[in-house]
């Protein structure tokens, strides 16, 4: 599959405005981009270290798949998303692979980038995000 680097790592918070501070004032981050993704019922904060982004998730309802992750397992590290091109051969890839995919096709994620879920009872525990930016 060999991703380009590590485009983002997923961090869900239970207060956007409350972990903004600490990303900004202790670690000296900058947030370029806040954005809510209607259908994933987030709001997200970005910044960027190197290649490789932040993405703090907020729940807007406590039932999307944040809310429930929080409610389950505490605020914490939620997801690992790889840079790929070709997304689409690289979930038929990771298919026959014998990987179930939460995503069978990609979709629209924050950023208009293209993105696919594998599910982490295949990924060894770890919720896995394929992204492909068709922008670039
Ligand atoms: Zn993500």
């Amino acid at each position: 599959m060999k991703p380009s680097h590590i485009e983002h790592i997923g961090i869900a918070v239970n207060d956007l405005d409350e972990s903004i501070k600490y990303y900004q004032n202790v670690l000296g981050l900058e947030c370029y981009n806040i954005e809510e993704v209607k259908d994933q019922k987030v709001k997200t904060a970005f910044f960027k270290v190197g290649d490789t982004k932040i993405e703090l998730l907020e729940s807007t309802d406590p039932e999307g798949p944040i809310g429930k992750f929080v409610e389950k397992k505490g605020e914490g590290i939620h997801h690992i998303a790889f840079a790929v091109n070709n997304i689409e051969e690289k979930l038929r890839h990771a298919e026959e692979n014998g990987v179930r995919l939460i995503d069978s096709v990609p979709r629209k994620g924050a950023e208009g980038l293209n993105i696919a879920f594998l599910h982490p009872k295949s990924t060894f525990g770890v919720l896995t995000e394929l992204c492909e930016d068709n922008n670039k």
